[in-house]
Formats: structure tokens, sequence, C-alpha cells
């Protein structure tokens, strides 16, 4: 598989790894400001699967600190606060076309708007989607926060794969990508 290539990979074992995550209770949403009723339950669903790929990956990786993102994706606590909309969209970066941004000082993640309208809802179907709770991953591993040292953006998408194994440790989306993989190995096990 072309995951394979990637450090972060080492040591997959999917069928362990599908029983030990679905031992675990799927965490409950934070409370989220900004939120129409439909977006609230949007995200209150993208966090629970954000929760799942997660431990799903944390329990795969060999390195790196996943387990983190789903213990915050999972937390009923306001440690991070998550926006349904941009709050300051005059400065913010969903202006440039993100399906998400974080705000690292703030440990503020907010959605763009093209977050409800490009991404697929649900776990993830195909390695090659993006969906909400993949992007979800990628913008928790930027905060301090939650994951230290934050990830940066070296790369997107299937480019993660171009990365040495020093960068993809420090590459939000390698992460998301990661967790996609060895959810839907998980699933293939079946
Ligand atoms: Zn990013």
């Amino acid at each position: 598989m072309p995951y394979s290539s990637n450090e972060l990979t080492v040591g997959i074992d999917a069928s362990e790894a599908k029983t030990v995550s679905k031992a675990r209770p799927i965490g409950k949403a934070r409370a989220i400001t900004t939120c129409s009723p439909d977006r609230q339950a949007i995200v209150d669903t993208a966090l629970a699967d954000t929760v799942e790929l997660a431990n799903a990956a944390a329990d795969a990786a060999t390195s790196g600190d996943v387990a983190y993102v789903a213990k915050e994706a999972g937390s009923t606590s306001d440690n991070i606060k998550h926006y349904c909309t941009d709050p300051w969209s005059e400065q913010g970066s969903c202006r440039k076309n993100f399906l998400a941004h974080e705000w690292a000082q703030y440990s503020m993640i907010v959605n763009c708007e093209i977050y409800y309208t490009l991404l697929m809802t649900g776990l993830p179907t195909v390695r090659e989607g993006q969906d909400e709770a993949t992007t979800a991953v990628h913008e928790f591993t930027h905060l301090p926060a939650v994951y230290d040292p934050p990830t940066s953006d070296f790369r997107y998408g299937n480019e993660v794969l171009l990365l040495e194994s020093e960068q993809a440790l420090e590459n939000a989306d390698n992460y998301a990508t990661y967790a996609t993989a060895v959810y839907l190995n998980c699933s293939l096990a079946a």
C-alpha cells in the first residue's frame, strides 16, 4: 500500500488497532460557539469521527502522539475553541479558500464556509478523499495546546508521501492521511 513508504506507518497492525479503538467510548464534542443547529450537528459528528480516526491512528503508530488529538476532539472542556464559522472573517485565512484554519495563539480551530460544501461527512470511505473528520485531525495537530511540537504545512494530500521522515512527523496532513489509511485498513480487516 502506498502509505507504507511513510515513516509514520511503521508497525501497523490493522486488526489489532480496530479491536483497541472500538473498546474506547466515543467522546462527546465540546460546546462550539457561533453554530447554527445544522452546523452544530455536522461538527458534533465530525469531532466524534475525529476521535475514532485519531484513536485508530494512535494505536497503530510507532511515532507521533495522535492520541492527544483524540483526547481533545472528544473533550467537553473549552481548552480548544472550535468555531463553526470564522469570527474574524476580515483577517482570517478563510478568505484564502481554506477548508479550515487555526489560530494557534488562541487555541482556536475555525471551519470555513467550504468546509460544509466541499467536504464529505462521516468517516472516510476512500483514501484520496477529503472529509470533515480528517480535516479536523489536521487542524488539531497544528495547536500547541494539543500537539507538541505543533505541526506545520509542508505538503498537502498525496504529496505528503514525498516528505522525508523527519518532516513527515512535523506535517499536519501526514496525520490526516495516516489516520485515513489506518481506518480504511481496519474496515477491510472486518
Ligand atoms: Zn494546516
